[in-house]
């Protein structure tokens, strides 16, 4: 049977180049980067090798980069951090949008329990964030606006050129969680002119547990884990040595084949959003032209997400129902709900993601296999009989 794997969203496959070049470091090349014989010394220039690769890929001095465990402990740290930083000033205002990962919602919970206020921005329609509402969110007491570069979901794409200018103004500090971004689509930190940045290798065929954080110059978030000197002290405990150089190799790939790799992809998505709208009573989620290249997610109403899944998943195809954090809760997507959807259409929802893996024959077999399932799930379903009949 076919196998295909279309959740490049909620983790991608480690690529064969990083695998190699963190294969020595998992074997041979074990000294501690500490150490000052020259086994340590190959492990020190392996992570400083990596840290000047990331920071090249993004347009960031080497000194701006931070390696840590992955997308939510990089949300975790310039969250918190920037809010603490501005309850020193009195400062207790946050600014972010319904839509954000649970890696960031789930972190300004934790500081509204400590006495700081969030403004939380509609999404709209289109999945997008107004620029101009957030300008009139901004108060003489908000400490930070964090705001995603691209929904992990319906992978649309916010306009976080035009939000870094206003924070700029406004003298606010500015993360974006770009953990979808990197290794996606084109993500320059100066031309963004944010302050802070998530991002993740194992959503860029990286090896998983291992990201980092870029931290603009001139901005000292509290220190994440006390302890040794790694990391300029800020983030301490033994390097993962590994992990950061297969996730510096993947980046570079990624971006080196970025352009023809995401031509491609579009073309891909367009094709499969279109085959797939022909199906009665479809629709797409989000914006279709401010889209990640590699992402399609769509409602079926009258049907569950998770029938939809598993149906696939006997066809051989791997998908999500929208976020792998939220499957297994039998509550729809709080990024449909945000973007307006009412709860019978957003149980239905199905949400299929591209890497450079994927191909053609890959489109040609999902479109075969999607629409009998839709029609058989939807013969069975009470809920369609009951949309079929008041229509
Ligand atoms: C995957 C993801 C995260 C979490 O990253 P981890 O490395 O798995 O912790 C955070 N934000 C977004 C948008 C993501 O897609």
């Amino acid at each position: 049977m076919k196998k295909i794997y279309a959740d490049n969203a909620a983790t991608t496959h480690l690529s064969k180049e990083a695998l190699d070049a963190m294969m020595p470091y998992l074997t041979d090349y074990y000294g501690n980067p500490s150490s000052l014989y020259s086994l340590g010394v190959k492990s020190r220039q392996a992570v400083e090798n990596a840290r000047n690769t990331v920071a090249e890929c993004l347009n960031a001095d080497p000194k701006e980069i931070f390696f840590l465990s992955g997308g939510s402990e990089a949300d975790n740290w310039a969250i918190k951090g920037a809010a603490h930083l501005g309850a020193k000033k009195g400062k207790k205002h946050i600014i972010t949008s319904k839509f954000e990962h649970h890696a960031v919602l789930h972190t300004l919970d934790s500081l509204k329990k400590e006495g700081f206020e969030v403004t939380y921005l509609d999404v709209h329609e289109n999945g997008i964030v107004r620029p101009d509402e957030l300008e009139n969110a901004i108060r003489e007491d908000t400490a930070l606006v964090t705001i995603m570069f691209a929904n992990n979901e319906i992978g649309t794409i916010q306009p976080v050129k035009e939000i870094g200018e206003i924070c700029k103004k406004h003298k606010v500090i500015f993360h974006t969680d770009a953990v979808q971004a990197v290794g996606a689509i084109p993500v320059d930190v100066r031309e963004i002119g944010c302050d802070l940045l998530s991002m993740s290798a194992h959503k860029f065929h990286g090896p998983k547990g291992v990201g980092a954080i870029f931290m603009r110059k001139g901005l000292r978030l509290p220190n994440l884990i006390d302890g040794g000197a790694q990391e300029s002290g800020r983030r301490a405990g033994t390097e993962n040595i590994a992990g950061i150089v297969g996730m510096s190799v993947a980046l570079k790939h990624s971006c080196e084949i970025m352009a023809e790799r995401n031509a491609r992809l579009e073309k891909m998505r367009d094709r499969l959003i279109d085959g797939l709208l022909k199906i009665d009573r479809s629709r797409i989620n989000g914006d279709r032209v401010h889209r990640l290249p590699g992402n399609v997610n769509m409602c079926f109403h009258g049907l569950e997400g998770e029938s939809l899944l598993l149906s696939l998943d006997l066809k051989g195809v791997s998908a999500s129902s929208g976020s792998a954090c939220t499957s297994g809760s039998l509550d729809p997507s709080h990024v449909l709900l945000a973007i307006g959807l009412p709860h019978e259409v957003a149980h239905g929802s199905l949400r299929l993601s591209f890497s450079d893996e994927n191909t053609e024959e890959d489109i040609d077999y999902l479109l075969e296999v999607i629409p009998p399932i839709v029609t058989r799930l939807r013969s069975m379903s009470p809920l369609w009989e009951k949309i079929i009949k008041n229509s």
